[in-house]
């Protein structure tokens, strides 16, 4: 295993001081499976005491002395570097009771969640006491020590087992597997930033479908909204699954949907559509009603949809702009998209970025139908195609780009509650290609509009 300089050097300072340390857990696990670890996490028999006196002339911040945790800033970068430890009671199973240091690594390892995570290496040795590394060959998330016992003190655990599974694509090992399910009321206790955080790391994950698909109870635990998804039949010719089912492969379809655009997106996009697409249709099981023929119907649907999703983020204490964002994706993942130059015009006006959030959710939406709805999507990236042509014309789509202002027309009206209706209505023949956006022209018909007096 490759350790960076950085690294090394707080590795060397503890051992010249006559302690030991070792990089520890993830980034262990993620260079060996050949992956460049996102930061290194050192553990050491030293106090944190020690570990600040040892440091020589490297800054230490203490960053969570409680635990056992200091930062150094090594070449700029920063190494959390943590005393070995045995966690104490989790009386309620959240936080331990207490921390007790220890001199010995084997304990330390032993107080980590999986075997995975639960291997240290150091001077050229791995210490694997439990497993790991024949886990992380054959893609196996597993409990060190007994799974109860594990989930019971901190039942976080249960949602960085699936969070792994997902992102790692590693299958939770059936004893694990069975206990989580079990255990999955303990999840009440666990805050909801720190289930949220997990969640939206699983969302992503490359088999975040797999994850939903095989472990409803647990997420029914945590959004309950979505309980009565599961098995609920649609009786529609769009769809070849149950509700639940239906959600859960809408949520496996969003990356093939973002990569067919072609265009690059970021993590924040792919979290807030795979949210937006576990909650998308938790509405219809509160307004099916039935055709004649027999067919189930959904009206208002994404709507109620996302007044519950709405209640749900809010619950999980999701930030208002990642809320906003992902509730507008539910409201209007059923407008119907045409791809008329003045239709996208419009709708960018009234959506801004959040429209091509839309049309990939309808995108992967139809991929989670019956095969014949697949036949619309090549409309969807044409959509998105002109929106980007669109974009690139700078169009003007809001009041403040009309090339006049409330102070040109003031001549003709006083800021009135009557001259916002004026300058919407310029703005929407604008955007309708009905009127130049040119000051003498929107002067003009501003002059029309106020003689006819007609917008009240
Ligand atoms: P990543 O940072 O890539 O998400 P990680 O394994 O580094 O994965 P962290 O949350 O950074 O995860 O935790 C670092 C290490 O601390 C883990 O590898 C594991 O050994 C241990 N750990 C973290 N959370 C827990 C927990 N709730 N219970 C037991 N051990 C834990
Ligand atoms: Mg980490």
């Amino acid at each position: 295993m490759n350790i960076p300089n950085y690294v090394a050097a707080v590795i060397g300072a503890l051992e010249n001081a006559g302690y030991e340390a070792y990089v520890v857990g993830g980034c262990v696990r993620d260079a060996l499976s050949g992956k460049v670890p996102h930061d290194y996490d050192v553990a050491t028999s030293a106090l944190p005491e020690e570990t600040k006196r040892s440091m020589g002339g490297l800054k230490v911040v203490e960053t969570g002395i409680k635990h056992g945790t200091v930062t150094v800033i090594s070449e700029g970068r920063q190494v959390e570097v943590t005393t070995y430890r045995i966690d104490g009671d989790y009386r309620d199973g959240r936080h331990p009771e207490s921390v007790s240091f220890t001199r010995s690594l084997e304990e330390d390892l032993a107080r980590r969640d999986f075997t995975v995570n639960g291997m240290a290496y150091g001077r050229g040795v791995l210490v694997d006491i439990f497993g790991g590394q024949d886990d992380l060959k054959s893609g196996v998330i597993r409990c060190i020590g007994a799974p109860e016992k594990r989930f019971s003190e901190d039942a976080l655990r249960i949602m960085r087992a699936l969070r792994f599974s997902a992102v790692l694509g590693f299958e939770i090992e059936e004893n694990t597997a069975r206990h989580a399910v079990e255990s999955r009321r303990l999840l009440k206790k666990v805050s909801a930033e720190r289930i949220l955080a997990e969640l939206k790391q699983l969302i992503r994950g490359k088999d975040a479908e797999r994850v939903l698909r095989q472990f409803p109870e647990i997420f029914s635990e945590i959004i309950p909204e979505l309980a009565p998804e599961i098995g609920f039949e649609q009786h529609s010719r769009y769809h070849d699954s149950a509700l639940y089912e239906h959600s859960v492969r809408a949520v496996g379809a969003v990356k093939e949907a973002l990569n067919g655009t072609g265009a690059e997106y970021d993590e924040k996009t792919e979290t807030a559509l795979g949210l937006a697409m576990l909650l998308h249709d938790c509405g219809k099981v509160h307004c099916r009603s039935f055709g004649e023929d027999g067919e189930g119907h959904y009206y208002g649907h994404a709507n109620i949809s996302a007044e519950i999703a709405d209640g749900v983020l809010r619950r999980l204490k999701c930030s208002n702009a990642d809320r906003e964002r992902i509730c507008g994706i539910i409201k209007y993942h059923d407008l119907p998209i045409e791809l008329s130059g003045r239709f996208l015009r419009r709708q960018l006006s009234k959506h801004g970025e959040l429209l091509r959030d839309i049309i990939v959710a309808h995108i992967a939406d139809d991929m989670a139908k019956r095969e014949f709805c697949r036949d619309r999507i090549p409309q969807y990236y044409e959509a998105l195609k002109k929106v980007s042509a669109i974009e690139a014309e700078k169009p003007c789509l809001t009041v403040k780009e009309l090339a006049v202002n409330g102070n040109d027309l003031k001549e003709l009206l006083p800021p009135s509650p009557e001259l916002g209706r004026v300058l919407k209505e310029l703005l929407a023949e604008v955007i309708d290609g009905r009127l130049e956006n040119k000051r003498i022209a929107l002067i003009k018909r501003a002059a029309e509009l106020t003689e006819r007096g007609g917008f009240v």
